[in-house]
């Protein structure tokens, strides 16, 4: 790693590499990760990409997105990325990644809950797997960018509210260090970590935000935490719990009490069916509800959702012939680091985009799908605003801002990260209350 780049990019998911491929080409860019680049939750996706189906689709999807998060939603967020969402996964598809296909060759959608038509592309159950990894190929290409993964961004270097780059520790070689740069994007992804029972990987634990928060730059909502209604139950205490995507409801499988009874509506808005299960859950005395797949064509089941049928078998079920436990567990963060519709934050020089971000796309509640597409959208916005834009540092400011900074703080990340951990889930509380 070199001292300086034009641009930092701390995260290895969707938003992290779609901003780097917006960047100008004769630009320096560093990107880094915390552990490996897949454990970021953008290669867990399963059930896919939302995609504004004709002019016609445009109210239909609007109101749905609206309802979904409660109408708290920013509406010029939610118009950019409808109107956008066809040229994004245009420029998916040319970069390599092949969606699911009618007999025709149109592209075959899917439907999940909150929304009232089918408008989802996917790939199989591992859409996020097929995006990512194409992405990853295509920016790993490049010559002017560098990926480091096993670095852990700490901090901010930072002075009178302009960013100059980052305090980043050395995971292999247990030591920090300040590296700079004109412009630094934060893409660290959701904040799953800090909750016992989470779809996230584990690492995943807010640091960006816990950062802006110590160095002054704007949050917003970190109260609106999404819990996904269907993971699959089990005995384990530890570790990431196995997400059942919300397009199987859509393709059919219905939600079931202790008798087995349906007791809701399976493809209302996220929220709503996870309050209907807890309800079920208190009502009867159990730590699940039950998910029943069999509705749905077995043909289907093996061909749409091959890794959910393997991973429920890992575990003991067949789902082509019994009813599996769900139950919900964290899933997304709605809130995050203030940004505008071009990723920048109250900070100069500081962009943020991804999960770890807020421009308001998802107000309470985000409706299934639309982060692949928020994430891609508002980095790539991001990339070309800076490149756009682009302004060299000013030297001297940057070795004032550094001189502040004191490594020797920085000997412990474990105990860093803790306190961040903590920060974050005091402000959840404080803002609950
Ligand atoms: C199981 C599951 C299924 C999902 N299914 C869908 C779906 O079907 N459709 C959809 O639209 N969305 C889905 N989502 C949500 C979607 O995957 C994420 O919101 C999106 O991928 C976030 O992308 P990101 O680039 O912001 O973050 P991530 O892909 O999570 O990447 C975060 C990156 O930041 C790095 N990082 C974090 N902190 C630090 C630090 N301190 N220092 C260095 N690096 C750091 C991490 O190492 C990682 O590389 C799903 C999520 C999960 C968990």
């Amino acid at each position: 790693m070199k001292n300086k780049y034009n641009v930092i990019i701390v995260g290895t998911g969707v938003a992290g590499l779609n901003c780097a491929l917006h960047l100008p080409e004769n630009k320096s860019i560093l990107i880094i990760c915390k552990g490996v680049p897949e454990k970021s939750d953008s290669y867990l996706a399963q059930g896919g990409i939302c995609c504004l189906q004709g002019e016609e689709d445009y109210q239909s999807y609007y109101d749905d997105t609206m309802r979904a998060g409660h109408f708290e939603n920013d509406v010029a967020a939610v118009d950019c990325m409808i109107k956008n969402s066809p040229a994004v996964i245009n420029g998916l598809i040319e970069t390599g990644v092949e969606f699911a296909k009618n007999s025709d060759g149109s592209l075959d959608v899917t439907r999940e809950g909150g929304h009232s038509r089918s408008r989802i592309c996917f790939h199989e159950d591992c859409t996020g797997l097929e995006i990512t990894s194409k992405l990853m190929e295509k920016v790993a290409a490049r010559p002017n960018v560098e990926i480091v993964p096993q670095t852990t961004m700490l901090d901010l270097i930072s002075a009178d509210n302009e960013c100059f780059g980052i305090v980043a520790y050395d995971n292999i070689k247990g030591e920090a260090r300040k590296i700079f740069a004109d412009y630094t994007v934060f893409a660290c992804g959701g904040i799953g970590g800090i909750f016992k029972r989470s779809t996230n990987f584990r690492l995943l634990t807010g640091d960006g935000v816990a950062v802006c928060m110590k160095r002054g730059v704007a949050v917003d909502h970190l109260s609106y935490i999404q819990i996904h209604p269907t993971t699959l139950y089990t005995e384990k205490k530890e570790g990431r719990s196995f997400l059942i995507s919300e397009s199987v409801r859509g393709e059919g499988a219905v939600l079931l009490d202790k008798n087995l009874k349906r007791f809701t509506d399976e493809l209302q808005p996220r929220d709503v069916v996870t309050a209907a299960i807890y309800k079920k859950m208190k009502e009867d005395g159990t730590d699940y509800v039950w998910l029943d797949m069999r509705a749905i064509p077995p043909e289907e089941i093996k061909n749409h959702f091959p890794r959910i049928v393997e991973q429920c078998r890992e575990e003991g079920y067949d789902v082509f012939n019994e009813c599996i436990p769900v139950v919900p567990a964290q899933h997304y963060f709605m809130g995050g680091i203030r940004s505008d519709l071009e990723g920048k934050t109250t900070m100069n020089r500081l962009y943020a985009v991804g999960e770890t971000c807020c421009n308001g796309v998802h107000g309470a509640n985000r409706l299934a799908s639309n982060s692949l597409l928020e994430s891609l959208l508002f980095a790539e916005r991001a990339g070309k605003n800076i490149s756009e834009n682009f302004i060299t540092v000013d030297a001297k400011s940057a070795e004032y801002a550094a001189n502040n900074v004191d490594l020797t703080d920085y000997s412990e990340p474990d105990k860093i990260l803790k306190e961040y951990k903590d920060a974050i889930l005091e402000a959840i509380d404080k803002e609950k209350k």
